[in-house]
């Protein structure tokens, strides 16, 4: 099904611009049947991009996703991250190996790199080059990147067909709308806004209680909403239950009026110029 929502990649496939972060699930085993629950929820409703790195508590994060999608694997657009430590060109290789073991899986629809570090984008570009050959992965792309790192992949035999760029977009932290949204969108490469909750420090904002009362709705749904306003983003918030995955699911049905978007402005003031990119 096609909505307003739905984010179309080069190859065509669709996918609704909400999906579901796991940074930080995996880890305690008393929260285990709950964050189970929340993932299984989040498939059902559509949610079904998820998002998770070798990165995330060691592995624990792949491990708990490979149990919430078995049985399920098809109906999952699966995304993984390679550590900028592991990304050389046969690092990359045996990280994607370990990630898909732990997920139980022979394939990642995405396989990033989760920040730039000590090897050469080439390598790690031609290891992912040779994974997607191999059908190990259907796409790859990069995290943390800005212009200029974009601007590099590009340079790189193959670079260009790199298919995602994850950085951090929330309303406190707007410096890439200034180029990197114009620039990715020009290049027809969607931006998965990570933290796009504030990792729940938005929650509580003023504005956005007073904005959500108009649409009866929550502060985290304007929060998601706003997001996903531009058609380019896919926002991952991480939700660790069935009951805030439904609260969330619910943003993709509000309709932020000209009215909630300049109260916005005000509050959370686009940028005005080039700012460094933000990571957390
Ligand atoms: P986030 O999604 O902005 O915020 C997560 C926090 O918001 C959690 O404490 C969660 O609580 C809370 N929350 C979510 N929905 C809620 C709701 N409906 N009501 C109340 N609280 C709610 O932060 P994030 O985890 O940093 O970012 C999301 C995902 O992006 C990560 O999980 C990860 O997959 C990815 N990420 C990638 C990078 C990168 O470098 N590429 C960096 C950071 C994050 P509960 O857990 O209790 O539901």
């Amino acid at each position: 099904m096609k909505t307003k929502h739905t984010y179309t990649f080069r190859d065509n496939r669709n996918i609704l611009s909400l999906g579901q972060g796991t940074w930080n699930m995996g880890d305690d085993e008393t929260r285990r049947k709950a964050e189970l629950d929340a993932l299984r929820t989040g498939i059902d409703l559509g949610m079904t991009l998820i998002d998770t790195a070798e990165m995330y508590g060691n592995g624990r994060s792949e491990r708990l996703v490979g149990e919430a999608i078995r049985g399920q694997r098809d109906k999952v657009f699966l995304i993984s991250k390679v550590l900028p430590s592991n990304a050389s060109r046969q690092g990359t290789l045996k990280a994607c190996e370990n990630s898909l073991k732990r997920l139980q899986t022979d394939y990642l629809d995405m396989y990033l790199l989760h920040w730039q570090g000590r090897y050469p984008f080439e390598e790690t570009v031609e290891a992912m080059l040779q994974l997607r050959q191999e059908g190990k992965i259907r796409d790859w792309g990069v995290s943390n990147m800005d212009v200029a790192e974009m601007e590099e992949f590009y340079s790189i035999p193959g670079g260009t067909t790199c298919a995602a760029n994850q950085v951090v977009y929330n309303l406190t932290r707007r410096g890439i709308e200034y180029n990197l949204i114009p620039w990715c969108r020009g290049n027809n490469i969607p931006v998965i806004a990570y933290s796009p909750v504030e990792q729940g420090r938005l929650l509580n904002n003023k504005l956005l209680s007073e904005i959500a009362r108009r649409h009866n709705a929550t502060p985290t749904q304007i929060a998601l909403a706003w997001v996903i306003r531009n058609p380019g983003v896919i926002a991952i918030p991480k939700a660790a239950s069935a009951k805030h995955v439904e609260e969330n699911f619910k943003s993709l049905s509000i309709e932020l009026t000209d009215e909630d978007l300049q109260q916005i402005d005000r509050v959370f003031p686009a940028p005005i110029r080039k700012m460094p990119l933000e990571m957390l």
